[in-house]
């Protein structure tokens, strides 16, 4: 490889709006066969919004919303701030919280008037002793929406359900079809729920998807898929995401994505949409070319 080609490269990347940080990316681009895309904030817009809140018997809308936005006010995850902008929205005052704590990817919890306040996926709540058993079918509901349910619990008991919608990027299917048809394979990869998941997936044309997935095990996957003998591209945004854009073989981070994202990323995307992989697939083949 010539370093004159692969100069031209990334000077033609940074033009479309495709930073390259090392030479190997562009180099290795033409050659992935898988791609791992996270799902919120690079599949979808990454601005949820709670779109429904039930409460349980016994328990108010409005304090299944105040409870948890207290706490979710501690919280730097989207989904919190979602929640946050909600309570806020209907007008309500939100009290203080105090021990907050965020387990990553299950939930928060914290104290709000002197009440044991958790929000978060099932898991979180059984390991903290919560029966969401008379709410999971509602919640299944919500999900086959393809929106994020999540459980509010108020001293031990379960206190109601909010479902948060984070709509897909317009230019996100027509970049899977392209990718699709150059012979790619695709794998959503997620700590969302499996329904929500795969509701997403399904409509946008992705047939493999590793939901549920702790922040710490999603290199994981990339990892698995390496050894398999792909040659592997991981697209993300996330701080929980750095990890997995390091595995790569070429880790792709959405432009409006987190720093960390970024500097662990080969290739950003400034525009922050998948169309940006197809693209910078293109100008990694002309380079190559340009060089054999
Ligand atoms: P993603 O892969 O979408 O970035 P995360 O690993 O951040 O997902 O979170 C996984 C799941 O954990 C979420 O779908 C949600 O159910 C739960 N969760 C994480 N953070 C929060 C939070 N601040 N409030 C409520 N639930 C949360
Ligand atoms: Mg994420």
């Amino acid at each position: 490889a010539t370093p004159m080609s692969i100069m031209v490269g990334v000077g033609k990347g940074a033009g479309l709006g495709i930073l390259v940080r090392n030479a190997e990316a562009l180099e290795l681009l033409e050659k992935v066969d898988t791609l791992v895309v996270d799902k919120t904030g690079t599949l979808t817009e990454g601005k949820p919004s709670v779109t429904d809140v039930v409460a349980a018997e016994g328990f108010e809308e409005e304090d299944v919303l105040r409870f948890a936005g207290a706490v979710e006010r501690a919280s730097e995850h989207p989904l919190g701030q979602a929640v946050v902008a909600a309570a806020e929205g209907r007008g309500l005052d939100v009290p203080t919280v105090t021990d907050f704590d965020a387990p990553s990817g299950k939930g928060v919890s914290g104290k709000v008037g002197g009440r044991m306040t958790l929000v978060g996926n099932a898991e979180f709540m059984k390991s903290r002793g919560v029966d969401v058993s008379a709410l999971t079918a509602r919640a299944d509901e919500l999900r086959r929406d393809g929106a994020t349910a999540i459980y509010v619990g108020l001293d031990g008991m379960l206190a109601g359900v909010l479902a948060i919608a984070d709509p897909i990027k317009p230019t996100t299917a027509e970049a899977i079809r392209t990718l699709k048809l150059q012979g790619l394979r695709v794998v959503m990869l997620t700590g969302d729920n499996r329904t929500t998941a795969e509701v997403v997936a399904r409509r946008l044309g992705i047939e493999e998807v590793e939901a549920d997935v702790l922040p710490e095990a999603k290199h994981a996957v990339v990892e698995r898929l390496k050894r398999e003998g792909h040659v592997v591209a991981m697209a993300g945004d996330g701080v929980n995401d750095a990890p997995a854009l390091a595995a790569a073989d070429v880790g792709v981070a959405m432009g409006a994505g987190a720093d960390v994202a970024i500097e662990s990323a080969g290739v950003t995307l400034l525009h922050g949409d998948l169309t940006g992989i197809v693209r910078a697939r293109r100008l990694s083949e002309a380079t190559m070319s340009n060089i054999r």
